[in-house]
């Protein structure tokens, strides 16, 4: 039904690849449609084997994390690709745009099927008992949802619950007023303006329970870490982070910012 239905819509939508929009052959499309055309597709594919430069592994593989995350007494960070600032060219960067903006169905089906390997591994590794686990994520602004029409964390963390089984847990909500865009910030400031931002929504029932956090994106990781400390005090057993890209910054050694 839905594969049909999937269909109808191409007609009205045709589907484009989310790396540089050129038309996809809509026919050729199997029970997995990618959202790329074949050169993004490569790309995407090439980018995957960037390396960490902390434990040498591939990104993909790679469960290192920014301070802020560590701080946060987080259990690991997994994530699909580095992000890299400023480079549009990057197919990561334009399929995270493509997210951001329209928070295509299809888009954020993609990477929740290739984060899925990933959340496997990690309850595996936490012990946990499937059903005392539970989905959540980095919520956006009410100003930012507004501006984008979608809040994209959301869009991805529904539809990695909908793969995996693990139930979906809004557990943290956007403080009224907190919405000072975190780009503009220094590292420090960016922390103290996480704490502020986030809240736990009324009666979460984390207690108890291993969190997979999921955001699109992480920088410097506090607003991932203001999120995860914020589960942790209301009893959370465990916590994971998880995110398409992790900024490229979070791939060397040494952390560039202080
Ligand atoms: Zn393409
Ligand atoms: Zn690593």
């Amino acid at each position: 039904m839905r594969r049909v239905l999937r269909r109808v819509a191409d007609l009205f939508f045709p589907p484009v690849c989310a790396g540089c929009r050129t038309l996809l052959d809509w026919y050729g499309r199997g029970e997995h449609p990618t959202v790329f055309c074949e050169t993004c597709a490569a790309e995407w594919e090439n980018e995957r084997l960037e390396t960490c430069g902390c434990c040498g592994l591939p990104v993909g593989a790679c469960a290192c994390m920014p301070e802020a995350i560590e701080r946060a007494k987080c259990a690991a960070f997994r994530k699909l690709v580095y992000y890299h600032q400023g480079t549009k060219g990057k197919v990561q960067n334009r399929v995270l745009f493509e997210l951001k903006d329209r928070c295509m169905a299809q888009t954020a089906q993609f990477l929740a099927e290739q984060l899925l390997p990933a959340l496997r591994e990690m309850v595996e590794a936490s012990g946990a008992d499937p059903g005392d686990c539970r989905i959540s994520y980095v919520p956006r602004s009410r100003r930012a949802i507004a501006e984008h029409g979608a809040d994209q964390a959301k869009c991805l963390a529904t539809a990695l619950a909908e793969l995996s089984g693990i139930p979906l847990c809004h557990a943290i909500v956007r403080q009224r007023g907190a919405n000072r865009a975190q780009k503009s910030l220094s590292p420090a400031a960016r922390l103290q303006n996480a704490k502020r931002a986030f809240a736990l929504a009324k009666g979460a029932l984390v207690k108890g329970k291993t969190l997979f956090v999921v955001d699109d994106i992480v920088t410097t990781g506090a607003s991932m870490a203001a999120c995860a400390a914020l589960l942790r005090r209301a009893g959370a057993a465990r916590v994971y982070c998880m995110a398409v890209a992790s900024d490229d910054v979070n791939r060397d050694p040494l952390p560039k910012r202080v």
